[in-house]
């Protein structure tokens, strides 16, 4: 029987906020650690020269022989950049700090937006049958964060819950709908996901009624609360869902994948 939850080709979702310290590592890794929990196959892109979420699973810069860079730039296929980690069905592109160069010798390529767009739909990635594909993208509304847009079917927006936080979100959403004028044209938006979020902060939960005045049904019900487990997790380069499967922040993640699931089942039927 088809499992509604299970998309019949893999979903791509670019985890995109153009201010850096918001949660698109965390969120990308915790959720596909939620996701591949749930026994969909998920893979995570590191399109951050920075390599966080890299090590965050568990993949040291010396294990990273082909990364994102070399999957745009070099065409090298997916079966040589696709790396399993500790975690049953995710599985990871790594990044290093070569991925900083790219946004400029992309410049001069004819197709610099459609990259990630193209290599993700190699007839290889059939081999792997991923349901979930997200892209961790860098603290910018550059090049590298418009491949990812290309290429993928919707964009979810992590704001982090302190002040400013809405602010550069009108730059955000202005990007997304020029990569839909141009490119794109069905690229949706998954949802706006507060994260670090603290209920005994007046603060938070001004940040929360202002997103939901303001940006209604688009903000995900799920909360990811301020956790220190949250931030401890990744100097053991693993997701919290295993470092601490019970802690507030684990919860709230599998929370999160159990609500994209339920939204993406509704979409499909
Ligand atoms: P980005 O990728 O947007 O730059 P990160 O995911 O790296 O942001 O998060 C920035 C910092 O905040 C990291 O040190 C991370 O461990 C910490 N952090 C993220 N989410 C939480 C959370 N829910 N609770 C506590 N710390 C968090
Ligand atoms: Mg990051």
């Amino acid at each position: 029987m088809s499992d509604p939850s299970r998309p019949s080709s893999a979903k791509i979702i670019a985890i995109a906020n153009q201010k850096g310290g918001v949660g698109k590592t965390t969120t990308t890794i915790n959720l596909g650690a939620a996701l591949a929990e749930r026994g969909l196959r998920v893979l995570v892109v590191d399109l951050d020269p920075q390599g966080n979420s890299s090590t965050g699973l568990g993949i040291e810069p010396g294990e990273r022989e082909y990364t994102s860079y070399e999957l745009l730039l070099d065409d090298v296929p997916l079966n040589e950049v696709v790396q399993s980690t500790a975690q049953e069905n995710l599985s990871l592109i790594p990044a290093t700090v070569d991925l900083s160069s790219a946004d400029v010798e992309l410049v001069s390529n004819e197709k610099r937006s459609f990259l990630l767009h193209d290599a993700l739909r190699q007839p290889d990635i059939d081999f792997f049958r991923f349901d979930y594909i997200l892209i961790d993208c860098p603290p910018s509304l550059n090049l590298l964060t418009v491949n990812a847009m290309v290429a993928a079917h919707s964009v979810l927006v992590p704001l982090q819950s302190e002040f400013f936080a809405l602010e550069g979100l009108s730059q955000l959403m202005l990007t997304i709908r020029e990569v839909r004028q141009s490119a794109n044209p069905d690229l949706r938006i998954e949802g706006v996901l507060l994260t670090m979020f603290d209920a005994r902060n007046n603060l938070s939960r001004q940040v929360e009624d202002d997103a939901r005045d303001n940006l209604g049904d688009l903000v995900f019900s799920t909360v990811i609360p301020r956790n220190v487990r949250v931030s401890e997790a990744p100097s053991y380069a693993i997701p919290v869902l295993t470092y601490d499967s019970q802690s507030k922040g684990a919860v709230a993640y599998r929370a999160l994948a159990d609500e994209l699931l339920r939204k993406n089942a509704k979409l499909a039927a």
